[in-house]
């Protein structure tokens, strides 16, 4: 079996980070990623808010994350799976796909995944016209009229990234106003090709081969209606990718999300969570970034002793 000192499962914003600090500090680290290195971060169409970059777009510093963790010398296990974590000895249990492995420290950093609306048509369009991510699939729609779904962050940057590429958008939300950054908003407001329809429901997704039409329900006047649509985004939220850790007995709040400390610490001792799959209030890139760094740092504390915390 495998022996590591700090495993490290996901390289999303904070696994990345986490790497980064762990090699750094002289930990033998290991990062496992069951998609390609970059999480979440790759999905956002433009990041304006991580600092020292003014306007990056999310895969392009994805990249830069994972090229910076590799250089500092952490191996990234990409397209490898974990299953299944034992974490109650003083050696922590990692199992994989691929392999089982032994672990001093374990920081759990599997983000979060989208939301799905269930309506009929979701599943079967999946990939033909529905999609979760503007960024990946926005270019497929140039010059054509798709349809959003949601109110918060999420949808706001998508409909403004995809405002750049189609003819149309269509922004359906349940409620009668944004929840989104003032910013985005004003934003959304300002483009010519972007209409909202408020306090609407999704109720179906048509299509032959492709979506071709949204069924919407308007919650005020009770009228249902069609609108022919090339593609629908869904954008309304994310739930915690923490099945692992809720399997190995971490607690977790009624959400699902990793109950942590202040030093990203789990309710078992040498196991730390970082970033979308925690409790933590602001889901971000840069709070990932910052969770992650002092989980690794905390791993180290507790690795190699000198300010270890009981
Ligand atoms: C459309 C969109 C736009 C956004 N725009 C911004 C923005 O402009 N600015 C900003 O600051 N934030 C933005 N965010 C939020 C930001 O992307 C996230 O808060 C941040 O990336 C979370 O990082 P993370 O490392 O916690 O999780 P993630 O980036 O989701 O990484 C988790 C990783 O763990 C992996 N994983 C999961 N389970 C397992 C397993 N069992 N085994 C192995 N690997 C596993 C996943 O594949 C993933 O790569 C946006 C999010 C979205 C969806």
């Amino acid at each position: 079996m495998e022996n590591w000192e700090l495993i490290i499962i996901g390289a999303g914003a904070a696994g990345l980070a986490a790497g980064i600090y762990g090699a750094r500090s002289g930990l033998k680290t290991l990062i496992i990623e069951e998609k390609m290195a970059g999480g979440t971060t790759a999905d956002a169409p433009i990041v304006e808010n991580y600092p020292g970059f003014a306007q990056v777009g999310g895969g392009e510093l994805a990249e830069k994350m994972t090229l910076h963790c590799k250089k500092v010398g952490v191996p990234i296990h990409e397209l490898e799976t974990v299953e299944g974590l034992d974490l109650e000895g003083d050696k922590k249990i990692v199992k994989t796909t691929r392999a089982t492995y032994e672990a001093t420290a374990v920081i759990i950093a599997t983000g979060s995944h989208y939301r799905e609306i269930d309506v009929k048509g979701e599943k079967e369009f999946r990939g033909r016209g529905v999609s979760y991510c503007g960024v990946c699939d926005g270019p497929f729609f140039k010059g054509k009229r798709v349809l959003v779904i949601g109110g918060g962050n999420s949808a706001a940057t998508t409909t403004l990234y995809l405002s750049g590429i189609a003819a149309e958008v269509v922004v359906v939300h349940r409620k009668h106003a944004f929840r989104a950054e003032e910013a985005l908003v004003k934003d959304i407001a300002s483009k010519k090709n972007v209409q909202v329809f408020w306090n609407t429901e999704v109720k179906e997704i048509k299509g032959e081969k492709l979506v071709t039409n949204a069924v919407l329900f308007d919650k005020k006047t009770g009228e249902t209606k069609e609108v022919a649509v090339d593609a629908v985004f869904v954008q309304v939220g994310e739930a915690p990718n923490s099945q692992i850790a809720r399997g190995a007995g971490i607690e977790v709040n009624e959400e699902g999300y990793i109950k942590i400390d202040i030093f990203q610490r789990t309710s078992i001792g040498g196991v730390y969570a970082a970033g979308d799959v925690t409790n933590h209030p602001v889901k971000q890139i840069g709070t990932a970034v910052g969770q992650g760094i002092t989980a690794a740092l905390e791993s180290y504390g507790y690795i190699r002793r000198p300010y270890y915390r009981s």
